[in-house]
C-alpha cells in the first residue's frame, strides 16, 4: 500500500461531496504527483509558475493545475494556455493581464479574488472594498476572457480556533455580499476556496466548498 493513494482515499471518504479537493503538490516531485493521479486526483495546486509549467509538461494532460500562490503579472503569459483555476487575483492589473493572455489563446481563464482575512499582515490579498471598486471598474466590465468564479483566502496559522473559524467566516460573508452585488444571476460564482491542511475542518464547517491540501496528502515539505 502506498501512503499517498492512502492518504487520499481516506480524505474521500470524509469529504462532503460539495467539496472539492485542491492536491497542493508544490515542492514535489513528478513521482508523488504521477502516484496522486494513479489515484484518480485530477486537480493539483501550485504556487511557483514555472514549477507548474514544467509539471503540466510532464504529466498527463487532463489535470487540471491550479495556481494558488501570490501572482506577478510578468509571468501570466507562461501558464495562460494551460491553467484552469487562478486563486490568487489581488489586482486589477493582474486581472488585465489574465485576460489578455486568455485572449491570446482564444480561452476563458477562471479566477478566484484574493482576500486579506488573516490578522497576519505576511498574507496577501484584497479588502472588501478594494474588490468591490475593481468589480465596478469600466476595465473589468470589458474583459471577455477571465470569468470571475468566487473568493479564495487564508486564515491566521494559529491553534486559535476561535480566531480561524472567526477569519473563514469572513470571507463567505464577503463572498455572499459581493455574489449578492455583483452577481446575482451569474451561477458560475460559486467557489469558496478556503482550508489548508491545518484547518479544513473548520473551513468547511464556515462554508468553503473547495480546499487546497498540501502536506495531509504529500507528508511534509
Ligand atoms: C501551500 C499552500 C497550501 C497547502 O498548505 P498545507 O498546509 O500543506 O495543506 C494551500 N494554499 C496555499 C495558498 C498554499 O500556498
Amino acid at each position: 500500500m502506498n501512503s499517498i493513494s492512502n492518504k487520499l482515499e481516506n480524505l474521500r471518504k470524509k469529504l462532503p461531496e460539495h467539496v472539492t479537493l485542491v492536491a497542493v503538490s508544490k515542492t514535489k516531485p513528478i513521482s508523488a504527483i504521477q502516484e496522486a493521479y494513479d489515484a484518480g486526483q485530477r486537480i493539483f495546486g501550485e504556487n511557483r509558475v514555472q514549477e507548474m509549467c514544467d509539471k503540466h509538461e510532464a504529466l498527463p494532460k487532463d489535470i487540471e493545475w491550479h495556481m494558488i500562490g501570490h501572482l506577478q503579472s510578468n509571468k501570466v503569459k507562461y501558464m495562460a494556455s494551460f491553467v484552469s483555476l487562478v486563486h490568487g487575483v489581488d489586482s486589477l492589473k493582474l486581472l488585465h493581464e489574465i485576460n489578455q493572455q486568455a485572449a491570446k489563446h482564444n480561452r476563458v481563464i477562471d479566477c478566484l479574488l484574493q482576500f486579506h482575512i488573516a490578522s497576519e499582515s505576511t498574507k496577501f490579498g484584497l479588502s472588501e472594498s478594494e474588490a468591490q471598486a475593481l468589480l465596478k471598474s469600466s476595465d473589468y466590465a470589458q474583459m471577455q476572457n477571465i470569468r470571475m468564479r468566487g473568493v479564495m483566502g487564508m486564515a491566521t496559522f494559529t491553534e486559535d480556533d476561535d480566531l480561524i473559524l472567526q477569519e473563514l467566516g469572513s470571507l463567505k460573508s464577503i463572498n455572499d455580499r459581493l455574489k449578492a452585488e455583483f452577481f446575482k444571476d451569474e451561477d458560475s460564482f460559486d467557489i469558496i476556496s478556503m482550508g489548508m491542511s491545518g484547518d479544513y475542518g473548520l473551513a468547511i464547517q464556515q462554508g468553503s466548498n473547495m480546499i487546497r491540501l498540501g502536506s495531509s496528502i504529500f507528508g511534509k515539505r
